[in-house]
Formats: C-alpha cells, sequence, structure tokens
C-alpha cells in the first residue's frame, strides 16, 4: 500500500466505511516493518478525527457474563441511536497459543447490528504489544465516528492495567459470591476501577449477590476514602436486562463527574503510551544488531543458571546495543 493508498483509506474510515475500518486495524496489527510505518501514517491522517468517543473499559474472569452485558447494553446504547465499537485486548500467552476471547462467537445480536462493530482480538502476541495495537484500534474507531469504544479484557492482572490505560471509565463485572478474595489480587484491581457491577443478580442468585456488593461498597469505601470519586457498586442482570441502563448512567455519571480531570486523564495515558512504546521500540532496534543477537542465548543462558544477575545481563546488553563504556555497564563475556 502507497503513501496515498493510505491517505485514501484513512478519508474511507473517516466516512465511516466498516471495510476501510477493518483493514486499518489489520494494518496496526501487523508485525511487519513497512506495515508498521503505514499504520503511523494512517493514524497521522486520521488524527484531527480521534478523541471524540466515550472509552469505556470493562474487565471480569471468564464466565462472569462480559459479552452477554455486552450485548443488552449495546442493544440499548444502539436502541437510543448511539454506535458502539467493542476491542478485546486477549492476554492469551503465545506459548498456550489459544485465545481466551475469540474462540466462541461471542455477541451474536450485536455483530449483525448495523450500529456495532466488534472487533476480535488478536489471538497471540506479547501482551504490550497486543495493548498497543488496541490504542490504535480504539483511535481508528473515534476517526470512524463511534459513540462508545468498549475495550474488554479478561481479568487476569496485567491486562487490566492495560485497560484502565486506554479508556475513560473502567468497569469492573463481578458475579455473586466473588467478594471473598478481596483481600488477595483484586484489591489491586480494585484500586483502579471506576464502577463495580455484579452482574447475575437474578434467579436464586440474587441474594448472595447483594452480600457481595456489600463486600465491595465497605471494600472501595476504605480504599478510596477522601477521594473526589468512591466507586458505586451496581447490582445487574444481563440477561434478564435488569439494571444494564442504570450502569450506563454510572458510566456517564463517572465521566461527567472528572470534568477538566479527563482531558488530563487522557494526557497522561498518551504519555504512559509514549515510554511505553518507546521500550518496545528500542528492545526491537536492539535486537536486530547482530552483535547482540549472537550474544542473548550466552547471556539468557547465564541468568537461567544463575552466574549473572538479570541486572547486569541487562547493562551488558545494553552496552552492546549503546556502547557507552560508564563504571555500570559490564562488559559482555
Ligand atoms: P464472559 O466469558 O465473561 O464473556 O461470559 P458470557 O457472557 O459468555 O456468560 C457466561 C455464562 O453466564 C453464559 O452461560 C451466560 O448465559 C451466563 N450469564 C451471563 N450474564 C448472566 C446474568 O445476568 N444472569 C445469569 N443467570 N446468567 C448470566
Amino acid at each position: 500500500m502507497s503513501r496515498i493508498d493510505v491517505d485514501d483509506l484513512g478519508r474511507r474510515i473517516i466516512d465511516g466505511e466498516r471495510l476501510a475500518l477493518a483493514r486499518g486495524i489489520t494494518l496496526a496489527e501487523s508485525t511487519r516493518d513497512d506495515d508498521q510505518a503505514r499504520a503511523q501514517a494512517l493514524l497521522d491522517a486520521v488524527a484531527g478525527h480521534t478523541g471524540g468517543a466515550v472509552r469505556v473499559g470493562l474487565s471480569g474472569t471468564p464466565g462472569v457474563g462480559k459479552s452477554t452485558f455486552i450485548e443488552t447494553l449495546g442493544a440499548h446504547l444502539t436502541a437510543a441511536g448511539k454506535s458502539l465499537a467493542v476491542l478485546a485486548i486477549d492476554p492469551s500467552s503465545p506459548t498456550t497459543g489459544g485465545s481466551i476471547l475469540g474462540d466462541k462467537t461471542r455477541m451474536e445480536q450485536l455483530s449483525q447490528n448495523p450500529r456495532a462493530f466488534i472487533r476480535p482480538s488478536p489471538s497471540s502476541g506479547a501482551l504490550g504489544g497486543v495493548a498497543a495495537h488496541t490504542r490504535e484500534a480504539l483511535l481508528l474507531c473515534e476517526a470512524a465516528g463511534f459513540d462508545v469504544v468498549v475495550v474488554e479484557t479478561v481479568g487476569v492482572g496485567q491486562s487490566e492495567h492495560a485497560v484502565q490505560s486506554l479508556t475513560d471509565t473502567f468497569v469492573l463485572l463481578v458475579a455473586p459470591g466473588a467478594g471473598d478474595d478481596l483481600q488477595g489480587q483484586k484489591r489491586g484491581i480494585l484500586d483502579l476501577v471506576d464502577v463495580v457491577v455484579v452482574n447475575k443478580a437474578d434467579g436464586s442468585r440474587a441474594i448472595e449477590a447483594q452480600e457481595t456488593a456489600a463486600h465491595y461498597r465497605n471494600a472501595g469505601q476504605l480504599l478510596h476514602h477522601g477521594k473526589s470519586w468512591v466507586p458505586p457498586v451496581l447490582l445487574c442482570s444481563s440477561i434478564e436486562n435488569r439494571g444494564v441502563v442504570e450502569v450506563w448512567s454510572a458510566i456517564e455519571t463517572h465521566r461527567a463527574s472528572l470534568g477538566d480531570a479527563l482531558a488530563q486523564r487522557r494526557a497522561q495515558q498518551a504519555e504512559q503510551w509514549l515510554w511505553r512504546c518507546f521500550e518496545t521500540e528500542l528492545v526491537r532496534r536492539g535486537l536486530q544488531h547482530p552483535e547482540l543477537r549472537a550474544a542473548v542465548a550466552g547471556v539468557v543462558a547465564d541468568v537461567r543458571s544463575g552466574r549473572r544477575s538479570p541486572s547486569r545481563a541487562a547493562a551488558a546488553l545494553a552496552e552492546i546495543a549503546m556502547p557507552q563504556g560508564g563504571p555500570k555497564a559490564a562488559a559482555p563475556r
């Protein structure tokens, strides 16, 4: 694709052409150097048309009801005349090769809705790289004029940070009974969350759902004590279509409460991404260095066997890629 084609693709994305958007995202996801250069040119071409969407993050363990929730929410939003794009960050590791989010047919009704766009997640790649491409996909969806972009991820720790660093409002979906482990890993995530939703608050689990909500309310109040925003804890049933509209209201209230801080949050996120992308790019370029490539296997073996500390080994690799000859840089063996 030449530069002119990229400009044309950008124009078609801005015109709201779905195929062009899908093609643009595929370009952004490509790991080929020439595609990456074109993807950057494409993002430059649409830059004046981004930033307009309500960016919502949604996280929760597998089976908690994320796709059902998005289906129901999407039906409401599109009925109200809004358009919605759904992007997924898939934390599946490249070693297992499997995709947690992408295997089954998800959001069947929404995927047929002309006001909705659902992008299946890439099934492999380092989380940082996948998330960087999700940020680019989000910008392209904004250029295409979507009112709301939902970035979804399976909650496995790291991926929540990625979602939070991409969105204006971060929603955590939990199931009844899942409040007991609040002392552990979830506490850290609760720190990032703007709205908590207890899904499946229906049938025989309705009472349990209320207890879970009380758990989260207490924990949230302790954790966010004195802050301007204490995450509300809402109950909903995605399957019975109860409480989902109220979740949307809470998202809108949170966003409105940010006021000028919304621009600051986005500015801070953009800076975070600058440093993440810079690190990734440095490593990528470093690994192209022939001398460094030759040294890597030995250095890794030294670290694995304990002969060298990871920090000394990293300094040695950095010295090959960018020689300084300083006292900290141990010469490679
Ligand atoms: P995901 O893996 O988080 O995307 O979860 P899914 O949306 O695929 O839902 C997992 C299972 O929970 C499915 O069998 C859904 O029908 C069911 N489910 C989702 N939301 C609700 C709900 O509000 N109430 C009940 N009872 N079941 C639900």
